[in-house]
């Protein structure tokens, strides 16, 4: 069983793709967000991409039509007026990424 330590070791030996310092991040038990994650996961699944950055081709994988290196993106999505200017009055009011010292 290898422990954390091992595996920030054997990450911190790979090769510098997208997913490595978040992978690194998690397993230091820090906070990532959702696309954070996801690249530390393809990072992992693919061994490090050891063999190159590409897309994995796993189409059936949830995670493809996000992952850094895939060539079947999925659509951004986009935003009408009307919801950016509710997403713009409600950051004014959240304390969401604020620091909690006072
Ligand atoms: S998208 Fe590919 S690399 Fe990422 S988790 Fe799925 S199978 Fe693994």
């Amino acid at each position: 069983m290898w422990s954390i330590e091992d595996r920030i070791k054997q990450t911190k030996e790979g090769k510098a793709f997208q997913g490595k310092n978040e992978l690194i991040k998690h397993y230091r038990g820090k906070r990532i967000t959702m696309s954070e994650a996801i690249k530390a996961k393809c990072y992992d699944c693919c061994g490090g991409y050891d063999d190159g950055a590409s897309d994995c081709e796993v189409v059936n994988c949830p995670l493809h039509p996000y992952a850094p290196y895939s060539a079947n993106k999925a659509p951004k999505k986009l935003l009408t007026e009307e919801t950016r200017v509710k997403m713009r009055e409600r950051a004014k009011t959240s304390d969401f990424g604020r620091s909690r010292k006072a």
